[in-house]
């Protein structure tokens, strides 16, 4: 029997002669759209950090003001005698900001997809998944004990099809969706979704994590922007995007919340967030509501649609729908890799996604968009992917 390191040595030896090898690159800047690599800085085209919140002075304030009066550890879970007053702040934010009942705030957003799931649903009932629901509602599926069923990517006769199965037998039934794909850009058909789970008696959680602070009035979403948000049952999101801070959230009943704080585990059984992130994902919310959030949302559209308009004449199929996330599909994992190094030595940051987080055969460039780039960062990506072609 070869030894722990040798077998896990073979381990990787297959994931790089898969062409799938990852490793961490050390970024020595804060969070922006230049960042410092490797002693070089570079045009960042990766972040999820939408508008620009991640290094915004109004939040590093309410972070440094949390951090004088509550240090920097919260010391114990929620439950015991972590539950401090930024928890507390940022969640009334969340359910004001929302317009629900109330909101629970989890140290990560795939924590609080997992205490979802896993609380609501088990042994006899069916969780209904989209083909690219994120990884987090994968695998919390796959713990919570229900039978997974998945219907093809945004098809609503393929969804009626499973709502018809699964109404019939006899437990719970939970469908779950992004309103914006992550790596797709796309959007799900959300009336059509909420028309179908009403009908069959269904539930309904939905992943705003790329679309909560993009859309809607007041940055609250898609549901809200479509006016469908009052009718869906759980809403989820990540603080660590358009928020600017890191964390997740729920957002909904008073019962779904207090049923959380007594049955979910990934909330029950880890410490609390530090206050001084609570206290800056709650000055990030309170931004996005006001005059400054409505004008980074402008900024944001602008050069989504310059950079839209630029792929289109390059000869790039482009999204039907504006998101912040560009897919540029390659194909090949290899082909993505020399991409992404191509653009690198032009001083352009934008990895290539492979499988697993995306199909086999479905690498590619995803590019994204903060309201922090520039008209002329716009025209120096599309440059270089002329240049590529
Ligand atoms: N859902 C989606 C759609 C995501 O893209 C992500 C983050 N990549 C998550 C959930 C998880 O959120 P967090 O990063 O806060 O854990």
């Amino acid at each position: 029997m070869a030894g722990f390191n040798e077998q896990l040595g073979r381990d990787l030896d297959e994931i790089r002669g898969a062409g799938l090898w990852r490793e961490l690159r050390e970024i020595a800047s804060a969070q922006s759209t230049r960042i410092k690599l490797g002693g070089r800085e570079f045009i960042n085209f990766s972040s999820n950090d939408y508008l620009g919140l991640a290094a915004h002075p109004a939040l590093t304030q309410a972070a440094q003001e949390a951090l004088d009066r509550f240090g920097t550890g919260s010391g114990a879970s929620r439950l015991i005698c972590g539950s401090l007053q930024p928890h507390h702040e940022l969640e009334a934010a969340l359910a004001k900001w929302q317009s629900t009942e109330a909101a629970l705030v989890f140290s990560t957003g795939f924590a609080a997809v997992q205490g979802v799931l896993t609380s609501l649903l088990g042994q006899g009932d069916v969780i209904i998944l989209d083909k690219k629901a994120h990884a987090s509602m994968i695998d919390a599926a796959k713990l919570s004990g229900a039978t997974l069923r998945i219907f093809h990517h945004n098809n609503l006769g393929n969804l009626e099809k499973l709502l018809q199965w699964a109404a019939g037998q006899g437990g719970r039934v939970l469908v779950a969706t992004e309103s914006v794909f992550s790596m797709d850009g796309d959007r799900a058909p959300l009336a059509g979704i909420v028309e179908l789970k009403e009908r069959y008696g269904a539930w309904l959680m939905l992943d705003e994590a790329h679309a909560f602070g993009l859309y809607g009035p007041l940055g609250q979403g898609l549901a809200a922007a479509d006016g469908l948000a009052g009718r869906i049952e759980i809403r989820m999101g990540t603080l660590g995007k358009a928020v600017g801070a890191a964390g997740g959230f729920i957002c909904g009943s008073r019962q779904l919340v207090d049923l959380l704080v007594n049955r979910a585990r990934s909330f029950i059984f880890s410490t609390a967030p530090s206050p001084a992130v609570s206290a800056a994902a709650r000055a990030g919310v309170e931004l996005i509501q006001g005059a400054e959030g409505e004008s980074l949302r402008g900024q944001l559209w602008q050069r989504v649609e310059e950079l839209m308009r630029g792929i289109e004449s390059l000869g790039w199929k482009t999204p039907v729908e504006p998101s912040a996330i560009l897919p540029l599909i390659i194909g090949a994992e290899e082909k993505a890799l020399a991409a992404m190094e191509q653009l690198r030595e032009t001083g352009l940051f934008i990895p290539a996604i492979r499988h697993p987080t995306v199909s086999r055969n479905e690498a590619r460039l995803r590019v994204t968009l903060s309201s922090s780039h520039t008209g002329a960062d716009v025209r120096a990506l599309l440059d270089a992917l002329g240049q590529a072609r």
